[in-house]
């Protein structure tokens, strides 16, 4: 075994002597194939003393998540060794701690610092490790949400930064604007007058062919020995005539100040304001278009959390591997018996059982086999990566 050779991306932290890696070596190299792999990226420290894991912080969920987070599986907090795993999630990027820790007493005097379920340094990495490969799957699709959620978090950011732009070219145009709405108004009234006007004019119109129309007809009524007003309709005629003429040259002046106004304005809008105001359109549409991929993060991080759902029961904080386990000790009838620590915390802990098992499971097999053929029946059979629900 060559401690130097660990190519799963690592990190050895604290004062381990070379004797010590190897040992830690030697144990992670009895790792079946498929289980190492919840060792890649963990941090192996070692540390003088162990101190409680501070609180979590939580993750940023950006604000266009309205999702909660599945809660973490319960760990033991042990003090001679401890498994810490936590991943943390802010506008920033994604925060992944898989943290091995193994205190100075157990390695180098472990006979005086392990109880009596663990008698050497390397089953208690063994027994560390054993929680890794109970959360191997979790982590994994864990690890895939939080991505998920960091990638709505970069966009929904981008939006943001694009809807500030938006907000400053706004106010860079307000008073251009608020010139050329004022425009824009005038030129509205004008043509609400111009309209206005020709309304009076085409009624001004009508009113002197109705004066020619009854003039006509009364001709006719004469001869048929009636008596028109003679007078009043001969006045009606020249007197809608004149009137005629003005409402025309109203209407028409109204139209000749409306086309003016209008100009004016499509003048300014032509300018900078035109330029101004395009860029506007422009950064809209690139604000609107980030709302929308925002928006679309929302069904990938939804089918990612659902990933982490199929392996992991987010009420009971407890993995399927977990669950299954504690399934196959309970129709086997078996006793948590396997060390006294296992027993101690069964059934409040489980994982503590499962672990145990694990270590045994890689430096003495019959001891499982001695504790129930069942049991070893499961770990040989690989049937320990079970993650169906
Ligand atoms: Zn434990």
């Amino acid at each position: 075994v060559n401690p130097n050779d660990d190519r799963n991306n690592r990190t050895w932290r604290g004062s381990w002597t070379e004797v010590e890696k190897t040992l830690a070596m030697e144990v992670l190299n009895r790792m079946p194939a498929a289980d190492r792999v919840a060792m890649d990226g963990v941090a192996m420290n070692k540390v003088d003393q162990m101190s409680a894991p501070a609180a979590e912080p939580a993750s940023v969920l950006p604000p266009n998540l309205p999702e909660v987070l599945p809660a973490a599986p319960a760990s033991t907090w042990h003090t001679i060794a401890h498994f810490r795993y936590r991943i943390t999630t802010t506008g920033l990027g994604v925060v992944e701690t898989k943290e091995f820790m193994v205190s100075r007493a157990a390695l180098e005097n472990p006979k005086k610092s392990l109880g009596e379920s663990q008698a050497d340094a390397q089953l208690t990495i063994a027994h560390e490790i054993g929680h890794v490969v109970e959360k191997q799957a979790y982590m994994a699709r864990c690890r895939a949400m939080h991505d998920a959620l960091r990638e709505s978090h970069r966009t929904w950011n981008a939006y943001e930064k694009a809807r500030l732009e938006v907000e400053a070219q706004v106010q860079k145009m307000a008073s251009a604007q608020r010139q050329y709405d004022d425009l824009n108004q005038r030129v509205t009234a004008a043509t609400a007058a111009k309209n206005q006007a020709y309304d009076a004019y085409i009624a001004a119109h009508q009113a002197a062919q109705d004066a020619v129309t009854a003039y006509n007809a009364a001709i006719e009524e004469e001869r048929k020995g009636a008596k028109p007003d003679w007078p009043a309709l001969k006045a009606a005629l020249p007197s809608t005539k004149a009137t005629l003429a003005d409402k025309e040259k109203a209407w028409r002046d109204l139209a000749t100040t409306m086309t003016t106004l209008a100009g004016r304005r499509d003048e300014f809008a032509k300018g900078d304001f035109g330029v101004a105001n395009a860029k506007a359109t422009e950064l809209r549409a690139a604000r609107d278009q980030l709302a929308a991929a925002a928006a679309a993060t929302l069904d990938p991080f939804r089918a990612a959390k659902r990933q982490v759902a199929a392996v992991y029961d987010a009420e009971r904080q407890q993995t399927h591997r977990l669950k299954n386990f504690v399934a196959m000790v309970t129709t086997a009838a078996m006793g948590a018996d396997i060390t006294p620590y296992a027993k101690k915390e069964w059934p409040d802990k489980p994982q503590e059982f499962f672990a145990e098992s694990y270590a045994y499971f890689l430096f003495s097999p019959e001891t499982l086999r001695r504790h129930s053929p069942a049991l070893y029946d499961y770990f040989a059979g690989g049937g320990y990566r079970n993650d169906a629900g």
